[in-house]
């Protein structure tokens, strides 16, 4: 076979993928006109839908007027207005954003911003950034390092940097085979046993996401868990960083997902929902102190990358702001939330369904071979990829993950729809959901 020149390296090269050409709402099209139910919102990306003329013509008006300047040389007033108009969404004190590219870059970048802090406040011995096991803040080595994606981070694993994980929270699959709410919080605490172990003086900061998203499959956290692990850094000097890649700009159902615990964060990063897809863009919001360190050490901060404050990806910013404001978009998603969850608990109804979890607009589905003892099936046999692919041959697109039950075996797959998607569609997206679990089904126990 002559090879051409030019070509696209893609995600999987054993695989094809459907050419989507157009998208609007919650649908997205094919080449052939077929028309998928884009049920993970890109991948909790397109928050305000496909197709939005508004956010093109932000878009294409800045491109007309300024498409790029370097931020250590010059300043621009989108980023500016992105900064203040996200103020309007953050929890108090945590008021100074730096915009990148992606969730990535965003949690990079806090990672050497809690490091830097504490070097300017005269603790050059803090480095280590504990995070937890079936977690993800990034593909890059550092947020890959702190990330406890076992699948993700194996083949890598010589590039990564020995950050230390605690015990995930999870009350479906408790990793200390305990129940809440006799647990104690075990889960939690173990945050405090880390830092004894490894030397608090050592560590600068504390990552999680407030809902695991693609790692976990929605797990929730109980009302004191996050209060413990805010005293817990407090007590050790150590910064919490909220991943909100996902959770923020209100995938949950508030404006960022750690809100739901009454707790404030030094650092929150976000990105996905913040450009709707329409941009590359995330953002790291720092609180007060945090950027008070730095100006009283009179240090600038020592980072940088080429589109940090881009000014095409800002204005996007705001116009998918303006949006969700205008159409009270994180409102919607509160009053989704029940309607959501009754449609997916439904799906508890089949054999393989074992856990119908998450919060707002943000469901992870796990599958499992044995409900009562909740088996996992063997990552082998990949059914999260079975399901994945019965969905898209229906016209359904869901995110599935594996890895859920102990970081090799067990499979999930998560639902996230744009915050505009209407009863109709919702009655869709899980007709065709149980569709496929019943023809999933059908193959898994055909010689049973
Ligand atoms: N953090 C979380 C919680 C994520 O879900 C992701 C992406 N799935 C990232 C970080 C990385 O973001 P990106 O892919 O935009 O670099």
């Amino acid at each position: 076979m002559t090879r051409s020149k030019g070509q696209l390296l893609p995600r999987d090269l054993t695989r094809t993928y459907p050419r989507i050409v157009r998208g609007e709402g919650v649908n997205v099209y094919d080449a052939d006109g077929k028309r998928y139910l884009d049920a993970i919102a890109g991948i909790a990306v397109v928050n305000v839908g496909h197709g939005r003329a508004q956010v093109a013509e932000a878009l294409a008006a800045q491109a007309q007027t300024i498409a790029y300047v370097q931020s250590s040389i010059f300043d621009n007033q989108p980023a500016h207005e992105l900064a203040e108009r996200l103020g309007r969404f953050t929890p108090a004190g945590l008021n100074y954003a730096y915009f990148v590219s992606g969730g990535s870059e965003a949690n990079e970048t806090a990672i050497k911003l809690a490091r830097q802090y504490h070097v300017e406040r005269g603790e050059p011995s803090r480095y280590l950034v504990v995070s937890r096991w079936q977690s993800y803040h990034g593909g890059t080595l550092g947020a890959l390092s702190a990330s406890g994606i076992t699948a993700r981070r194996e083949k890598y694993a010589p590039l990564l940097l020995d950050f230390p994980h605690i015990a995930e929270c999870n009350c479906y699959r408790c990793p200390f085979g305990l129940d809440y709410p006799t647990c104690g919080l075990r889960c939690a605490r173990d945050l405090e046993v880390t830092l004894k172990h490894v030397g608090a003086s050592n560590v600068s900061a504390f990552i999680a996401e407030p809902v695991v998203g693609a790692a976990a499959g929605a797990t929730v956290p109980p009302p004191e868990y996050f209060p413990i692990i805010r005293e817990t850094c407090d007590r050790y000097g150590i910064l919490f960083i909220a991943d909100e890649v996902i959770t923020g700009l209100g995938r949950t159902g508030r404006n960022f997902g750690i809100e739901h615990w009454n707790v404030t964060p030094d650092i929150i990063t976000t990105a996905k929902g913040l450009a709707g897809g329409y941009a590359s863009l995330g953002a790291v919001i720092a609180h007060d102190r945090v950027r008070d360190a730095f100006v009283k050490a009179g240090a600038p901060f020592v980072h940088g990358y080429t589109m940090v404050s881009n000014p095409l990806a800002a204005a996007v910013g705001v116009a998918v702001l303006d949006i969700l404001e205008q159409e009270a978009l994180v409102a919607r998603v509160a009053a989704l939330e029940e309607g959501f969850f009754r449609r997916g608990r439904a799906l508890l109804k089949h054999r393989t369904v074992g856990d119908v979890r998450g919060k707002g607009l943000l469901m992870g589905v796990e599958l499992v071979q044995d409900k009562a003892s909740k088996q996992p099936f063997p990552a082998t046999r990949r059914v999260n990829a079975q399901l994945a692919a019965i969905c898209l041959k229906r016209g359904l697109v869901i995110y599935p993950g594996g890895g859920t039950a102990d970081g090799v075996n067990g499979d999930h797959f998560l639902i996230c729809p744009p915050f505009t998607i209407k009863d109709a569609e919702l009655d869709e997206l899980f007709t065709l959901l149980d569709e496929s679990l019943s023809e999933l089904e059908e193959g898994l126990y055909a010689h049973a």
